[in-house]
């Protein structure tokens, strides 16, 4: 039997249209573009089924509400469907990648995000190619967790961020090499799943700070960002884990401990990890009470502290599950 792949189109390049203020999504355009192509009509493909949200969205305006619907209309339709795809914006999908990664525990059935970075109306777009491939992958692998699918590539979704504001090779995942990549031999790390039932765990908007360390930045800047109502920083230091020593500057964040507020500490490099034993300067951070993000990227760390705060758990245990292996965002076990 042919399989059948549910597709939730929520907006981004791929359905775009030329507008006079740029390119904007219009209801009904992506389902006209494919009807046009003669490949997805083919019979090696499976059955799909488009549902398009109302309204359709420049990923730019996706909030953690849009990723609560995206997992909700999965858990309803997940008995009727053997695998997901998400179309969606480049711009924020590695996010909504990792955010799905969260919310979503026991998947048992693939979750790709896909889009393109040249709409699917024009010649050279990139949508056909990853449209085609992720419903081949959704239908044919037991990919058993929210991956994102860009360039011949498939990605643990948790893992990625976009490298390219232009290029169609616009995402890497600096920490983890890709699951696989069309054309080579398939090299699947499997998330260990307790086969359980599909759980959609609450997710709501938390105010939270993200931080780039530079030389010369001061305690009055730092101050700024530990303002109520933020309950947790990401702090983007220098190699392993290290930032300014000077003692004004470091007493702000002996100030935010006691406001309870969570610091998290991740690399500004492009890969590698956090290990703040490394040198004296990361050192006094953990000493202050920042906690390592490990090889956290980004848009993990931020959506995984959108999923813990909306649980009902202790600053404690919120520490705790940071520097845990959840869903495959970290490999790191410094
Ligand atoms: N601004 C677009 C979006 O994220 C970019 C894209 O789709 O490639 O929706």
């Amino acid at each position: 039997m042919k399989k059948k792949i549910y597709i939730a189109y929520t907006g981004g390049t791929i359905g775009m249209k030329k507008s006079k203020n740029g390119y904007i999504p219009i209801s009904g355009f992506l389902q006209k573009q494919i009807k046009k192509i003669s490949e997805f009509k083919k019979k090696y493909l499976p059955k799909f089924k488009i549902k398009e949200y109302q309204p359709l969205i420049d990923s730019s305006n996706m909030t953690p509400k849009n990723w609560k619907i995206i997992a909700y209309d999965i858990k309803n339709n997940y008995q009727k469907y053997d695998g997901f795809i998400i179309l969606h914006g480049t711009d924020t999908m590695s996010y909504t990648a990792s955010a799905l990664s969260f919310i979503l525990e026991n998947l048992e059935k693939p979750v790709i995000i896909t889009g393109s970075q040249i709409p699917l109306c024009e010649k050279k777009s990139d949508g056909k190619k990853n449209l085609i491939n992720s419903l081949l992958i959704a239908a044919n692998y037991s990919i058993k967790e929210v991956t994102l699918f860009f360039n011949n590539k498939l990605y643990r979704g948790n893992r990625t961020t976009k490298i390219n504001a232009n290029g169609l090779d616009a995402f890497s995942s600096p920490n983890l090499p890709p699951l696989f990549e069309i054309g080579k031999k398939k090299r699947i790390e499997k998330i260990k799943n307790k086969k359980k039932k599909l759980i959609v765990h609450k997710i709501s908007n938390q105010p939270i700070n993200i931080i780039t360390i530079y030389p010369g930045i001061s305690e009055k800047i730092l101050k700024n960002y530990f303002l109520k109502p933020v309950k947790a920083v990401i702090l983007c230091s220098y190699g392993t884990g290290n930032a300014p020593q000077n003692k004004k500057f470091l007493n702000q964040f002996k100030k935010a401990r006691k406001k309870k507020i969570i610091i998290v500490n991740l690399t500004q490099c492009i890969s590698g990890t956090v290990n703040m034993n490394n040198y004296s300067t990361g050192k006094t951070l953990s000493k202050f009470g920042v906690i390592s993000g490990l090889d956290l990227t980004i848009e993990a760390t931020l959506t995984k502290l959108h999923f813990l705060f909306s649980q009902k758990i202790s600053i404690k245990k919120i520490k705790m599950k940071i520097k845990e292996n959840l869903r495959g965002e970290i490999t790191s076990k410094l």
